[in-house]
């Protein structure tokens, strides 16, 4: 066990401390505030204060974890050890590691006065890893090998074991189906908009739906042994963008039954839910009676995430998992950290048991935002990946049926996604 004392003690950091040493190091840990029972202690010790402590690794602590308000902060970043850092102190590490993770990882910049786009959604250029240009890294956890490094070399007890890197790869269904299912008045824009044999084909039965590639999906994911998670978008009515194929419709019915039995599911709340939570709570009731389960995963559309709203009506309604953590117009690293760990709400300053699963790389941003090619996708991804193992932490990705349909734009995705499957970084 590793004891660390500080004068004072508040939820910021026992919540950091928390995700650092249980999560990322499996190692056991205790504040203390006691200064007799640290002087005492005969293992690992650490001293996170504005003064250093004899015989303790020494983290000179800034005011962000004693303070229960959300404010500006001073973030003035300076290299460190071929990485960045910010929150500079005169200590053994040079920076208060605990204040740094804890204001990356809870998002607390977002909680600050702010601009959005179009979809409402926060600017990444806005954010402190963009405008420092460490948004491709997962700096908490390369902050954290090092302080592994540092913590083992004080000839102490320190049993740090490192996580497996493990890769997740979830869907998004959006349009289940291209042109098949659709209402009428779908069907019939659809034409105007845009005329095609093809079109007329799959509507006739002669061609496959080209974004119901389920099958495909299924055969490969059996040959390589993977579950991704399949996040359903089920509005009720069609609405601006949330374009889906209705619930009531039977093949949109059988198609969620059938990878309820064989895929963890989640419900991908609509854009019209975000600001009604009676229509959240009445998508994530359809999805449990299609599924015959409680729904616990939810991912937003268009990865609406609004501070502390969003994660609010997610606990309010009992789910225990969100996969939105990432931005919807660049890949990186948005919570800069590479594996999943609980919900810090700011405003009610407490921890949450809401589990948030980081994504890095999304198919719609190399394609949409980044304007890649599929070989620069891949290895984009390969990238990603390979950071995500270093750290031993966790990839997560996030892929579109529509990008596997080898449809239209889309001709060809399918092996990317194939090839990242298969993908095993080397070290
Ligand atoms: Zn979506």
């Amino acid at each position: 066990m590793v004891l660390i004392f500080t004068p004072k003690t508040s939820r910021r950091l026992q919540y950091i401390v928390d995700f650092i040493f249980n999560e990322v190091f499996n190692e056991a840990v205790k504040i203390t505030i006691n200064t007799a029972e640290f002087e005492a202690f005969d293992g690992l010790k650490i001293c996170y204060s504005q003064q250093a402590q004899p015989n303790a690794f020494y983290i000179g602590a800034t005011s962000l974890l004693f303070e229960a308000n959300i404010t500006p902060q001073q973030i003035a970043c300076f290299s460190w050890q071929n990485t960045k850092a910010f929150f500079k102190t005169n200590c053994h590490f040079g920076f208060d590691v605990f204040a740094a993770s804890f204001y990356l990882i809870t998002r607390y910049e977002e909680y600050l006065p702010h601009q959005t786009n179009a979809y409402g959604q926060y600017q990444h250029q806005q954010s402190t890893a963009f405008k420092n240009n460490f948004l491709q890294l997962p700096i908490i956890n390369i902050w954290c090998q090092v302080l592994a490094q540092q913590l083992q070399q004080q000839g102490k007890y320190f049993s740090y074991t490192p996580n497996n890197f493990t890769p997740q790869f979830t869907f998004d269904v959006d349009n289940a189906f291209a042109f098949k299912h659709k209402s009428i008045t779908q069907t019939i824009g659809g034409f105007f908009k845009n005329p095609s044999m093809y079109r007329l084909l799959v509507l006739l039965g002669l061609k496959n739906d080209p974004y119901n590639v389920y099958n495909y999906l299924h055969q490969l994911h059996q040959q390589h042994n993977i579950k991704p998670v399949y996040f359903w978008l089920v509005a009720q009515q069609n609405l601006g963008n949330d374009k889906n194929i209705l619930p009531t419709k039977k093949a949109m019915w059988q198609l969620i039954k059938k990878h309820a039995k064989t895929y963890n599911i989640g419900l991908h709340p609509s854009i019209q839910s975000n600001t009604n939570i009676t229509i959240l709570l009445a998508e994530k009731e359809v999805l449990e009676e299609l599924a015959e389960m409680p729904i616990i995963n939810s991912r937003q559309h268009f990865l609406q995430l609004q501070w502390p709203q969003t994660y609010q009506n997610l606990i309010m309604h009992n789910f225990e998992a969100d996969y939105s953590m990432g931005y919807g117009t660049i890949n990186g690293f948005r919570a800069s950290v590479a594996q999943p760990f609980y919900w810090f709400n700011l405003v009610n300053d407490e921890s949450t048991n809401l589990r948030v699963h980081p994504f890095c790389f999304m198919d719609a941003n190399a394609f949409y935002e980044e304007k890649l090619t599929q070989t620069q996708a891949l290895e984009s991804y390969k990238t990603f990946a390979t950071i995500c193992q270093q750290v031993n932490g966790q990839m997560c990705s996030l892929w579109h049926n529509e990008f596997i349909s080898n449809y239209n734009l889309f001709a060809g995705w399918h092996q990317v996604y194939e090839q990242a499957i298969t993908f095993k970084p080397l070290l």
